[in-house]
């Protein structure tokens, strides 16, 4: 008897917190790492998530321009990724970098110490993203899974597309960049179309 009633509110208190569970998860949206991922069904954004991403990209602008000031005749900013808490991804980090710096040329990808931002990798069942605490600082996460499943170098120049200033389109195409997983695991294609690197370049102009 004892026990019954025990699982009768056992079950009231399980049914009860999952009742409660949206509720306290997007009310504990803004304290939580801000993320913009690859597929559209492994997070769902929110406007303080973007505003996040916003201050992410706004703080990896600030720091790249603060040291290009010491070089002011340069007319392009130079942001510098730390890639060594990426070992496995070494060599899609460096391709990503590549199709970003043939792409655009108000903005350039170095690798390097000082480093801007940087590449984590592991597990996550949200898959990749890139990140910001909300303070301005952020970083690259790249999930072994989710990089099997897709094209690595494509995921890998994505979440880069994200520090550079563009948000998620997964409704869009495999041409363009930031459709991210929308268009399926079939689609391989790592490059950013016309209207995203213009974007980027127009993000990034100098003065
Ligand atoms: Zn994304």
């Amino acid at each position: 008897m004892k026990r019954s009633v025990l699982s009768a509110t056992l079950g009231l208190a399980l049914a009860a917190g999952l009742a409660v569970l949206p509720t306290t998860a997007a009310a504990a949206a803004p304290a939580a790492p801000a993320v913009q991922g690859y597929t559209a069904s492994t997070y769902a954004g929110s406007a303080a998530e973007t505003a996040d991403n916003q201050a992410f990209f706004q703080a990896v602008m600030a720091s790249a321009k603060s040291k290009q000031a010491a070089n002011p005749l340069l007319a392009t900013v130079v942001v510098t990724y730390d890639a060594s808490s990426a070992p496995s991804f070494r060599n899609q980090i460096a391709s990503a970098a590549q199709i970003w710096n043939s792409s655009v040329g108000n903005v350039q990808l170095r690798a390097g110490s000082n480093a801007d931002f940087r590449y984590y990798e592991g597990n996550d069942s949200r898959g990749s993203y890139a990140s910001t605490d909300g303070h301005g600082s952020g970083y690259i996460f790249l999930d072994y899974q989710q990089n099997q499943q897709y094209n690595s170098v494509r995921v890998t120049a994505h979440e880069t597309g994200h520090v550079l200033g563009l948000p998620d389109h997964y409704s869009g195409p495999c041409s363009e960049l930031m459709s991210g997983g929308g268009p399926g695991p079939s689609c391989t294609n790592p490059y950013p179309n016309s209207n995203e690197r213009s974007r980027v370049n127009s993000l990034w102009l100098f003065g």
